[in-house]
């Protein structure tokens, strides 16, 4: 595999590698980030919430409490037949009716079991006697109850059916200096008002509902849920919180947070929260237990629609597109800063290896494979260099060697090849230039023998050396003169006419021996010799010769004798 497609391979891997990493960091991280998120926002709005209604409601509680504590009101309850202390306290009342904020209120006596109200219309002037409690009838069970109960405080969401209204109930016992309970006070919150300030708030994702200390729901923005006069109620008939959950398991962990902050005995500011699957979605349910009134604020967070996951989508599609480039850069800077030198230098190194030093054009980058290639290059030139000095030195060599393997040692003339050589070359030339004439002389020194052995073999050299050079002295520029073996030399003449031939071959064996008198060594030579014909090869010319040298040795040495090719000796004109 090559190492692109290695390195492409890699890549991919990475890139699907950190793809996937990061999805699954994203998911963990967001999960994460969004719950963290969500526990803050949870508290912080459980608190907001809890203090929106404790401000809407605390003045009026206040303002009830101090109507509960009126002495007049209490004086008058425990004497409710005295009409002074009644039109003293009926006063009292409307007082504390102009500061309710519903501008109505009611007290309810507990001997006489006597009901007084007046509303904002001022509806009861002067007749705010409405009836008398019936502890027989259910819609008057609650002022039983409390009494029995000797709550001094509560908050009752009921609808009151003598007098026609549906109100958020701040009822407060009163009692005399012995501490018994004489009577009841209170005021009435307008419920649909008083839920849309405070619970039907319009903030997309967030429900708010305020449960009793049983759980029982009293403030809810679906009316149908609300347990309205929860007190009279029998345990396991209220409308409970856990009905807002389909799963048994957040039923459990609500009901269970309730019980924790109860147990906690309403540390102020406590919040826990969980989460719950409400209507399929996953919320968080955050919960605060309102020691002022008894009651826990529950505030659910949709986190998906507050908070949706999409959000953080921007994020990763940030992430993959810089990955994404991050590779694509990475790759063109490896493909041009390695891989294409290194595909350049590679077919430059084949075409080396393939004996040819032209490289191509190498990359060069500025790092270690820009330098390998400049080396490469270098190394290559200084190849190329030597390898053709190097064939020049072998070219040189095997002239030399050629020219060498073509000259007799001894005496510096063409040896037998050399003349072979020359004698098929001037056939051929002969033959190009129509049978122009040449010729061939063989020479024996005669009786050589005798001279080797008296004088010496080497004093044998000279002689033959010196031949040489008469031999060399006595032929014309062009002639080929060579030693064809011992004491004989041949001479290729070309041209040459017969006549030519005849006066060389004369003059040579005439030099050979005037000359070699003069050195103290007289020696002579037969000289046999050839006109060559047309067609003749080179056998035939050098046996003519022979014979023709052979002839001259017969008839007693150190003469001539030139034949034609009939065999017939030719005379010099
Ligand atoms: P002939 O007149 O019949 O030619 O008598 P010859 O004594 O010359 O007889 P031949 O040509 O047959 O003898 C050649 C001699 O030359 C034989 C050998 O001892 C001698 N010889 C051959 N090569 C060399 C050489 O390189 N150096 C020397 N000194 N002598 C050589
Ligand atoms: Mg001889």
């Amino acid at each position: 595999m090559s190492l692109k497609t290695r390195l492409l391979g890699l890549a991919a891997a990475l890139m699907i590698i950190a793809s996937v990493a990061s999805w699954l960091a994203y998911r963990e991280l967001s999960e994460d980030i969004i719950e963290r998120w969500g526990q803050q926002v949870a508290e912080i709005q459980v608190r907001y919430d809890s203090a929106r209604l404790l401000q809407s409601l605390e003045r009026e509680i206040g303002l009830a409490r101090q109507m509960a504590d009126s002495s007049t009101l209490v004086n008058w309850a425990t004497s409710p037949e005295d009409k002074a202390l009644q039109r003293d306290a009926i006063r009292e009342m409307e007082s504390f009716r102009s500061n309710f904020r519903d501008n109505s209120y009611f007290v309810a006596l507990r001997d006489s079991r006597r009901y007084y109200y007046n509303n904002a219309d001022n509806e009861f002037a002067d007749d705010q006697f409405r009836y008398i409690l019936d502890p027989d009838k259910p819609e008057d069970a609650w002022f039983f109850q409390l009494i029995e109960e000797g709550r001094n405080f509560h908050l009752n969401v009921n609808p009151d059916t003598e007098l026609g209204v549906t109100k958020l109930w701040i009822d407060v016992l009163m009692r005399d200096e012995e501490d018994r309970i004489v009577g009841m006070v209170g005021t009435g919150l307008d419920l649909d008002a008083f839920l849309q300030d405070i619970v039907d708030i319009d903030q997309e994702g967030i429900t708010t509902l305020f449960v009793d200390y049983n759980g029982a729901i009293q403030l809810y923005r679906d009316r149908n849920y609300i347990d309205f006069a929860s007190i009279i109620k029998p345990e396991g008939q209220k409308s409970t919180v856990d009905l807002l959950f389909d799963n048994p398991e957040d039923k459990q962990k609500v009901l269970g947070m309730l019980q924790l902050l109860k147990n906690r005995g309403g540390t102020t500011g406590a919040v826990e929260s969980s989460f719950v699957t409400v209507d399929g979605r996953k919320h968080l349910a955050g919960v605060a237990f309102l020691p002022a009134i008894g009651w826990f604020e529950i505030t659910l967070l949709d986190l998906e629609t507050l908070l949706p996951r999409s959000y953080l989508w921007p994020l990763v599609a940030v992430f993959l597109t810089s990955l994404l480039i991050t590779l694509i850069l990475f790759h063109l800077i490896i493909r041009s800063r390695i891989l294409k030198p290194l595909v350049s230098l590679e077919s430059a190194v084949e075409k080396v290896r393939g004996g040819s030093f032209a490289l191509p054009h190498l990359e060069k980058p500025d790092n270690e494979i820009g330098r390998l290639a400049s080396h490469f290059e270098t190394m290559t030139d200084t190849l190329a260099h030597s390898t053709r000095e190097l064939e020049r030195k072998v070219a040189q060599r095997t002239d030399e060697l050629n020219r060498l393997a073509r000259i007799d040692a001894l005496t510096g003339l063409k040896n037998r090849r050399g003349l072979d050589e020359a004698l098929d070359e001037e056939i051929q030339r002969a033959k190009r230039q129509n049978n122009t004439g040449f010729g061939l002389i063989w020479l024996d020194i005669d009786h050589f023998k005798a001279i080797n052995d008296e004088l010496g073999h080497q004093a044998g050299d000279d002689i033959l050396c010196r031949v040489a050079l008469w031999l060399k002295a006595g032929v014309r520029p062009y002639d080929h003169p060579g030693r064809w073996g011992g004491d004989e030399f041949v001479v290729v003449l070309s041209p040459c006419d017969e006549d030519t031939l005849c006066q060389i071959a004369a003059r040579i064996r005439e030099t050979i021996e005037r000359d070699s008198i003069r050195t103290g060594t007289p020696v002579t030579v037969s000289v046999g010799g050839y006109l060559c014909q047309p067609g003749d090869d080179v056998d035939t010319i050098l046996r003519q010769a022979d014979q023709a040298l052979y002839r001259v040795k017969q008839q007693g040495r150190n003469k001539v004798l030139i034949t034609d090719g009939s065999g017939q000796e030719i005379n010099p004109a």
